[in-house]
C-alpha cells in the first residue's frame, strides 16, 4: 500500500509518500518561518494562503521524488485537525480533490494521531506503549492502546511545553520560533546552574503539567538583569530553563510509568513525540529515566518530530489497514482530543 500524506495544520506545508513496509519514499516539508517571524508568531490567515499557494508544487515535488505516478498512489491521507482551520480546510480540500479525480480511499488523520504514531514508522513499537506528546500545542501523557485508542493519565493545566518554550525564547530576546533557537543558546550556557527555577508540579501526585510559573520565574530574572540580556545570561537562563523542563519531564513521565505498568504489567516503551520531542537535552533525560525503568525507550528523528506529511501518511496507512476511511464530506475539526472522554486542557485546541 502506497499513501499520499498532506499536512497544513500549522505553519508547515508538508506532503509526503509512504508505503505499508514503514518506507518513507518521498517527505518534503516546506516552513513557512519568513512569513510569519515578522510577526513573532504564527499568523493563522498568512498561514492558510501560503498552504493555498504552496501545497500542489509540495506534491508535485513529492511525487518526482518517490518517482512514483498518481495511478502508484492506494490512498489520500489529510491532516484533519487539530490545528488552525484554514490551513486544515486546504490540506483537506486539496486531498479530497486529488482522492475524487482518482477514485481514491481519503482518510482524514488527526494530527496528533500523526505524532503518536511516528514511533511505529521509524521503530516498528508494539502497541501498547507511553507517549509522552509534547508539542506547539500540546503536552500529554497517554497509553496508547491501539489506533485510535488512547487513554490520557495527564496534560498541562496551563500551556503547552512548546508553547512555554517560545514565550520564553521571547522573553529572553531570542526571538522565534523558541525551541530550536532557546536549545542552541543553552548550548552555550558557561555556568548552567546559575539561576535556580521553580519546578511546578515536582513530586505532586498524577501525570499533570504546568508552566506557567516557570515563564514567571525566567520573566522575574530578565527584569532583574535589565534588557537586553547579554549574550551569557541569555545562555545561561536558557540552559536553566531547558534542564528545568527536562526535570519535570522526568518527574512526570516516572509517575505515568508506575501507572502504565499497573494497568499494562506486560510491559511497553516509553515513546515521545511532537516538536519538543527534537530537544536533545530532554531526550537525554528521558533516556535516563527508561534505563533506571528498565524500559526500552524511543525518539523518532528529529525531522519527524516537529510537523511533517510522513506521519500523516503513516497514520493513514495505520487506519486503512484496519478498513477505516473517511467519506468526502468529512468536516475539518479546529478541535480534536485523541482521548474523547478526556476534558479539554483551558484554552487549547483538541
Ligand atoms: P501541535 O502538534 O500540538 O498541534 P504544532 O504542530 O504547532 O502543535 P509541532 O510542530 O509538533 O507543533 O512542534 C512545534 C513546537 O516544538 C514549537 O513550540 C517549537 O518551539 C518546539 N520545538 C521545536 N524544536 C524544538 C527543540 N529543539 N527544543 C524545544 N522545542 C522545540
Ligand atoms: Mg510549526
Ligand atoms: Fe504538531
Amino acid at each position: 500500500m502506497i499513501v499520499l500524506g498532506i499536512e497544513t495544520s500549522c505553519d508547515e506545508t508538508a506532503a509526503a509518500i509512504v508505503t505499508d513496509a514503514r518506507e518513507i519514499r518521498a517527505d518534503v516539508v516546506l516552513s513557512q518561518l519568513d512569513d510569519h517571524t515578522p510577526y513573532g508568531g504564527v499568523v493563522p490567515e498568512i498561514a492558510a494562503r501560503a498552504h493555498l499557494e504552496h501545497l500542489d508544487g509540495l506534491i508535485r515535488r513529492a511525487m518526482a521524488e518517490s518517482g512514483l505516478g498518481f495511478a502508484d498512489i492506494d490512498a489520500v491521507a489529510a491532516t484533519g485537525g487539530p490545528g488552525l482551520i484554514g490551513g486544515v480546510i486546504v490540506g483537506v480540500m486539496t486531498a479530497k480533490a486529488i482522492a475524487a479525480a482518482r477514485g481514491l480511499p481519503f482518510v482524514a488523520v488527526n494530527h496528533l494521531e500523526g505524532h503518536a504514531l511516528t514511533a511505529r514508522l521509524t521503530d516498528n513499537v508494539p502497541f501498547p506503549y507511553l507517549l509522552l506528546l509534547v508539542s506547539g500545542g500540546h503536552c500529554q501523557l497517554l497509553v496508547v492502546e491501539g489506533v485510535g485508542r488512547y487513554r490520557r493519565l495527564g496534560t498541562t493545566i496551563d500551556d503547552a511545553v512548546g508553547e512555554a518554550f517560545d514565550k520564553t525564547a521571547k522573553l529572553l530576546g531570542l526571538g522565534y520560533p523558541g525551541g530550536p533557537l532557546l536549545e542552541k543558546a543553552a548550548a552555550l550556557a558557561t555556568n548552567p546552574g546559575r539561576f535556580d527555577l521553580p519546578r511546578p508540579m515536582v513530586g505532586r501526585p498524577g501525570c499533570d503539567f504546568s508552566f506557567s510559573g516557570l515563564k514567571t520565574a525566567v520573566r522575574r530574572h530578565v527584569e532583574e538583569l535589565g534588557t537586553p540580556l547579554s549574550g551569557e545570561d541569555q545562555a545561561d537562563l536558557a540552559a536553566a530553563f531547558q534542564n528545568t523542563v527536562a526535570e519535570v519531564m522526568a518527574d512526570r513521565c516516572a509517575r505515568a510509568m508506575r501507572q502504565f505498568k499497573e494497568i499494562h504489567p506486560q510491559g511497553g516503551a516509553l515513546v515521545v513525540a511532537g516538536g519538543v520531542a527534537a530537544n536533545r537535552t530532554l531526550r537525554a533525560r528521558l533516556q535516563k529515566l527508561a534505563d533506571r525503568e528498565g524500559m526500552p525507550f524511543v525518539a523518532p528523528p528529529l525531522r519527524l518530530c516537529t510537523d511533517n506529511a510522513a506521519m500523516i501518511a503513516w497514520a493513514g496507512i495505520e487506519r486503512l489497514r484496519l478498513g477505516q476511511t473517511d467519506p468526502l464530506d468529512f468536516a475539518p475539526r479546529p478541535r480534536w482530543p485523541l482521548d474523547p472522554t478526556a476534558k479539554p486542557a483551558i484554552g487549547k485546541a483538541g
